[in-house]
């Protein structure tokens, strides 16, 4: 029997997923030498140094918005995920891959080979949001429109699914860690002080929020003072944070209307019954689904587990061959795709 493997290469995280569970599940980082570019510390290691290595080390993320900026790197810490997830102990791994909706066929290429040569033969890749509409047990059969919106660390992708097949789709590259640049922007102004992305993301998780908190909440931070170029802790409140990060939230909110006004109006019809499925890491900050409610006037459903929706949605996908020959996503055919 050939072991069926799912992969999410996000942009924040790389997840694994096998037999019914997630068998990893690493932050998409590398630690490399600056003057080789040798790797060094991969995932959590690698996430731990970020703001703190010294001149002969650099953190990358290889893949920045959904795809691919460092495709060495990418592939060399797939090969390292594989055989951390697995050893040498796969048999006839099957694998698919979930890549962001609306790519380019250059940039659907690169991804898949990526995953080819970092794990094995017989990939399939399909694109993020369908592999959500898998996951929810919808039916592929009749034409009826389901809206998913998967906010992850650098893409939002947006579509509406109707048959199996993605009908409108967007993958806008405002996304959580937008959030985190801004909460970054607003203490450097508010309170002259440089804190890092790694504070930053800690705050955004600890009292973020998208919309009013009915009582406001507080907590301590630290940076360094950009006048004595002293470290300080300072308190934040999450009214502040409201204020740093409503401006993204709300482009995030423009872009789900901005699907919508290009969707067909019987599928409109069906997402405004149904409401709207929301996903991601992103999706988990204070009152982002109120937000995409108030601003589409339609209701939205939260995903149970937002960040693993995708992996076990394309887990999923597998079970059903025949749907995905149909929505013809075979590498093989990607591979007999050519380039100018
Ligand atoms: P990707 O698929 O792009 O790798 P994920 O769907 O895993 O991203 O989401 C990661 C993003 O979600 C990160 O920017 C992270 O900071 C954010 N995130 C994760 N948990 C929370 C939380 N509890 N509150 C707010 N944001 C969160
Ligand atoms: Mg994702």
């Amino acid at each position: 029997m050939a072991t069926e493997i799912g992969i999410d290469l996000g942009t924040s995280k790389t997840v694994i997923f096998s037999s019914s569970k997630i068998v990893l599940e690493q932050p998409s980082m590398v630690t490399v030498d600056s003057e080789t570019w040798d790797p060094v510390y991969y995932g959590e290691m690698a996430k731990n140094t970020l703001g703190r290595t010294p001149e002969s080390l650099i953190c990358v993320s290889p893949i920045e918005h959904g795809v691919i900026a460092d495709y060495d790197i990418t592939e060399l810490m797939l090969k390292e995920y594989m055989q951390k997830a697995f050893g040498n102990k796969i048999v006839r791994p099957q694998i698919i891959a979930a890549i962001p909706a609306g790519l380019t066929e250059l940039q659907h290429h690169s991804l898949a080979n990526a995953v080819e040569s970092g794990g094995g033969r017989n990939i399939t890749v399909i694109e993020g949001p369908l592999a959500v509409a898998f996951g929810l047990g919808i039916d592929f059969t009749k034409p009826h429109g389901t809206m998913i919106v998967d906010i992850g660390a650098g893409t939002t992708d947006i579509a509406v699914i109707t048959l199996g097949g993605i009908s409108v789709c967007d993958s806008f590259k405002t996304a959580s860690n937008n959030f985190d640049s801004q909460i970054i922007r607003y203490i450097r102004k508010e309170y002259n002080i440089e804190i890092g992305e790694l504070m930053a993301e800690n705050i955004k998780k600890t009292i973020g929020a998208v919309v009013e908190r009915p009582i406001d909440i507080a907590m301590m931070a630290k940076g360094r003072n950009l006048y004595t170029g002293l470290p300080e802790s300072f308190e934040i409140t999450a009214s502040e944070v409201f204020e740093a990060v409503s401006e993204p939230a709300v482009m995030i909110c423009e872009a789900i209307r901005s699907v919508l006004s290009r969707t067909d109006p019987d599928l409109v019809a069906d997402i405004n019954k149904e409401g709207i499925y929301l996903t991601g890491g992103g999706s988990l900050i204070y009152g982002m689904n109120r937000l995409i409610a108030d601003y589409t006037g339609t209701s939205v459903h939260m995903l149970e587990d937002p960040t693993h929706s995708v992996v076990r949605g394309a887990a999923e996908a597998l079970k059903h061959p025949s749907m995905l020959k149909n929505i013809n996503y075979q590498l093989r055919s990607i591979k007999e795709l050519t380039f100018e």
